[in-house]
C-alpha cells in the first residue's frame, strides 16, 4: 500500500499568508493537535455505545504530548477512533488539505491580521507552520484495520504506507522546523496546554522524553503520573454540585485575583442551545485601576480567545468570567460571526442571566447589593448603555446615592416628596399651607391633586448633584428644605441620565444648581413683582456699571433663606448643551455660556447694604464678591478671576483685624 500523492495547493501562493495568520499564534498547531486527538477519543466512545466497536475492559482515554529538544520532535498521541488507509486519504489528503485550499482561496489579497479568522480554521494543516516534517501513525478501531503510516514534508507532498502501530489511535509526530525548536521544549509545550488545554475532557499527559527515568526502586509504588488539565472544570459541572468554595477557587486559579468576587453567576443552559459557564464581579477599587475584565471563551472544553467581542458583547467584558459554547460556529469568520442570529441569542441570553442575578440581589439581599453598588454599578451603567434591553430589565434596580448617603433605587426616587421646612416666625399658619403646596406642585412639577381634581400628570423631577464639594450650598439648602438629591458624580452618568429620560417617558433629571428656581423662590406674584421693581433697577444699574458684562442680568429675589445673597440662575438645558460640548473636546473657556442671571437675595444683608450706600466707597468691593462667589458655585473661576477673588477676599478679611 505504497502511495505518493501531491497536495493540490499551490505552496508559493499558501506559505506567506498561513506564515503571516499564525504570527502571532505560532502554537495554535497544538490545540489543534490536541482538539482532533480529543474528538477520534468521544468518536470511538460513541461508536462503542452504539456497539460498533469493543473498548478494552480498562480502557481509559487519555491524550500523551511527549517532547524531545534533543530530536526537536513533539508528540501528540491519544487512543481514540484512529484511521483507516481511507479515512487518511478521505480526511487527511482531501480534508485537511483542501481546508487549507479554500482558506487560501477566501484570504487571497487580504492577508490583513484582523480580517482573517485568526484563531479558528485550519487544523491539522497548521502543524506545517512549525514543522518541516510531519508523520501519522494510526490504527483505526474497527475490527481489522490494518496500521497507516503516512508522512509529508513541507505539506506539499505526502506519502502513504503501511504502518507497525499495534495499538488503536493515532500518534502525530513534528519534526520542527529550524525557527520553531521551542515546540519542541517541554517548559513551551506545558505552557501553551495550559493556556489551550486546561480544561480538555480527557486526561493529557506531558513528558520529557529525553529525561532519563529512573525505575522505581523495590518496594516502592511507581510514580503516580498527574494530566496537566482539569477535566471537569467547575464550569462543565451542574450548580447543584458546586459550593461556593469551589467557585472562589477557580477563580483564582482561572484568573490569578487574589481577591474574592463579589458574587458570580452560573450559566447553565442544554435548549435550544448548549451553553455552560460561570461570570464573575470583580470588586472593584476605584481611583488605581482600570475596568478590566477577561471573558474566556471555550468551545467544548477547548479554550478559543479571551475577549472575543463578536461573540461577548464589550460591556460584559468588565466581569470575569469563562463561556463554554460547544455550538457556536467558530469556523466562520469573525465578521460573520457579528451578524450571526445565534450569536445575538447567546447575547440575549447571557444579558438576561445577568439582569436577573442582579435584580434578584437588590430585591432579596438589598443589604449587600448597596454595600457593593461602586463596584457593580460601572458594569450596569454602561451596559444600560450599550443593550437596550438590558438597561429596560435593570432601570429598576440601579440605585442612586442621595445627599443623605442612603441608596435609592429609581422608584423610591420619584416617590420622594418634599417636606415643608418648619414654619417661619411671625407668618401665618394658612399662607405656609399655600406657599408649601406651591412649591411642591414646582418641585416635581406634579399637581398634587385635590379632591375632584384630575388624576396626577406622570411628570417626575429627580435632582442632581455632580459635585457634592462644589455644590456643597446647593446640598445644604436642599438638605434644610428636606428636600432629596442624588450624587452622580461620573463621567458615565450624564449620557447615563439621558439614556433613562429617553427610555422613561416623563422622568426628567435636573442638576441641583439648575433647580434653584424649584427650590429656593417664593412663586411670584404681582404684589412681589411691584414691591421688587425698584430694587432691581437700582441694583441692575450698579451691577452693570461694576462687573461691566453686558451678559450678565440681574435678577432680584426675596428669598426665605436668609443665609444666600448671591446665586447664578442656570437652566439643565444649557448645561448638558456645555457637557455635549465638552465631550466634544472643547475647552471651558469656549463654551458659549451666552447670558447669565445673577440672582440676588433682598433679605440678605450685603444686598440690602448696596440698596442702602448705592454710592458707597465698598458697594464695587461688594458687588464683585457677591458675583465671585455666586459663580464659585458653579464651576471654577478662570486664573484671571480667581487671583482677583483671593485678593479681594483677604483685604476684606483685613478689614476684620482693623
Ligand atoms: P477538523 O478537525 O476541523 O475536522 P482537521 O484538519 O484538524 O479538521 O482534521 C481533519 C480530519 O482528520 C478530522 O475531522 C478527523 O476526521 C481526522 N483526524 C485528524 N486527527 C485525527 C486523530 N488524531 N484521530 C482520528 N482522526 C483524526
Amino acid at each position: 500500500m505504497n502511495k505518493k500523492g501531491n497536495l493540490s495547493i499551490n505552496s508559493e501562493n499558501i506559505f506567506p499568508i498561513i506564515k503571516k495568520w499564525l504570527y502571532s499564534d505560532h502554537d495554535i498547531f497544538l490545540r489543534e493537535l490536541v482538539s482532533n486527538a480529543s474528538d477520534a477519543i468521544t468518536k470511538r466512545k460513541k461508536l462503542s455505545l452504539v456497539g460498533e466497536t469493543e473498548l478494552p475492559e480498562d480502557f481509559k482515554p487519555e491524550i500523551r504530548v511527549n517532547t524531545s529538544s534533543e530530536k526537536k520532535t513533539l508528540e501528540v498521541i491519544d487512543n481514540g477512533i484512529g484511521m483507516t488507509a481511507e479515512e487518511v486519504e478521505k480526511y487527511i489528503n482531501e480534508i485537511a488539505f483542501s481546508g487549507a485550499t479554500d482558506f487560501m482561496e477566501k484570504y487571497k489579497g487580504k492577508a490583513d491580521e484582523d480580517q482573517i479568522i485568526g484563531h479558528f480554521g485550519l487544523g491539522f494543516y497548521s502543524v506545517f507552520m512549525v514543522a518541516e516534517k510531519v508523520t501519522i501513525d494510526t490504527l483505526s478501531c474497527m475490527p481489522g484495520a490494518k496500521p497507516v503510516h503516512w508522512e509529508s514534508e513541507g505539506g506539499v507532498e505526502f506519502e502513504m504506507s503501511e504502518g507497525d502501530r499495534t495499538e488503536v489511535g493515532t500518534k502525530i509526530t513534528l519534526y520542527m522546523a529550524d525557527d520553531c525548536h521551542e515546540f519542541a521544549n517541554e517548559y513551551r509545550i506545558r505552557n501553551v496546554l495550559d493556556k489551550y488545554c486546561a480544561f480538555m475532557p480527557y486526561e493529557i499527559y506531558l513528558k520529557n522524553a529525553d529525561a532519563k527515568e529512573e525505575p522505581p526502586k523495590e518496594g516502592e509504588e511507581p510514580k503516580k503520573e498527574t494530566p496537566v488539565n482539569d477535566t471537569t472544570p467547575l464550569f462543565a459541572k451542574h450548580p447543584n454540585e458546586c459550593k461556593d468554595e469551589d467557585y472562589k477557587e477557580f477563580y483564582r486559579k482561572v484568573f490569578k485575583e487574589y481577591r474574592e468576587p463579589l458574587f458570580w453567576i452560573h450559566l447553565n443552559m442544554d435548549y435550544p442551545f448548549n451553553l455552560k459557564g460561570i461570570l464573575y464581579f470583580p470588586k472593584i477599587n476605584l481611583g488605581y485601576e482600570s475596568l478590566e475584565g477577561t471573558i474566556k471563551l471555550f468551545n467544548n472544553q477547548v479554550f478559543v480567545a479571551d475577549n472575543i467581542k463578536e461573540v461577548i458583547p464589550e460591556y460584559m467584558m468588565l466581569l470575569k468570567g469563562v463561556i463554554d459554547c460547544p455550538d457556536l460556529p467558530l469556523n466562520v469568520s469573525r465578521s460573520a460571526l457579528q451578524n450571526d442570529g445565534f450569536v445575538t441569542k447567546i447575547q440575549e441570553y447571557i444579558s438576561k442571566k445577568i439582569a436577573d442575578k442582579l435584580s434578584g440581589l437588590c430585591k432579596v439581599d438589598r443589604e449587600f447589593y448597596e454595600k457593593n453598588w461602586e463596584s457593580i454599578s460601572p458594569f450596569v451603567k454602561y451596559g444600560c448603555l450599550r443593550d437596550e434591553k438590558f438597561c429596560k430589565k435593570m432601570t429598576d434596580y440601579i440605585l442612586f446615592k442621595g445627599i443623605d448617603d442612603k441608596y435609592m433605587v429609581l422608584p423610591e426616587c420619584l416617590a420622594v416628596k418634599p417636606i415643608d421646612d418648619e414654619p417661619e416666625e411671625g407668618e401665618e399658619a394658612e399662607k405656609k399651607e399655600d406657599e408649601a403646596k406651591d412649591r411642591i406642585e414646582k418641585v416635581d412639577g406634579e399637581v398634587v391633586p385635590e379632591e375632584g381634581k384630575e388624576e396626577e400628570k406622570k411628570e417626575k423631577t429627580v435632582y442632581y448633584v455632580t459635585d457634592p464639594v462644589q455644590q456643597s450650598q446647593y446640598v445644604n439648602h436642599f438638605k434644610k428644605m428636606k428636600m432629596a438629591a442624588v450624587v452622580l458624580p461620573d463621567e458615565i452618568d450624564r449620557p447615563f441620565i439621558q439614556q433613562l429620560e429617553a427610555k422613561n417617558e416623563g422622568i426628567h433629571f435636573k442638576r441641583i444648581d439648575a433647580a434653584m428656581e424649584d427650590a429656593f423662590m417664593a412663586k411670584s406674584t404681582k404684589k412681589l413683582e411691584e414691591e421688587l421693581k425698584a430694587d432691581t433697577e437700582t441694583l441692575t444699574g450698579l451691577f452693570k456699571k461694576i462687573l461691566k458684562k453686558d451678559s450678565v442680568k440681574i435678577r432680584v429675589e426675596k428669598l426665605k433663606n436668609k443665609e444666600i445673597s448671591s446665586m447664578i440662575l442656570v437652566n439643565e438645558e444649557s448645561l448638558r448643551m456645555q457637557d455635549m460640548m465638552r465631550q466634544y473636546g472643547m475647552k471651558d473657556s469656549e463654551l458659549g455660556k451666552g447670558e447669565e442671571t445673577l440672582v440676588l437675595n433682598v433679605n440678605h444683608k450685603l444686598v440690602q447694604y448696596l440698596l442702602s450706600h448705592s454710592e458707597g466707597e465698598n458697594v464695587a468691593t461688594v458687588c464683585e464678591e457677591l458675583y465671585d462667589l455666586a459663580r464659585i458655585q458653579q464651576g471654577p473661576l478662570d486664573p484671571e478671576a480667581m487671583t482677583k477673588f483671593v485678593t479681594r477676599t483677604n483685604k476684606i478679611m483685613g478689614l476684620l483685624a482693623e
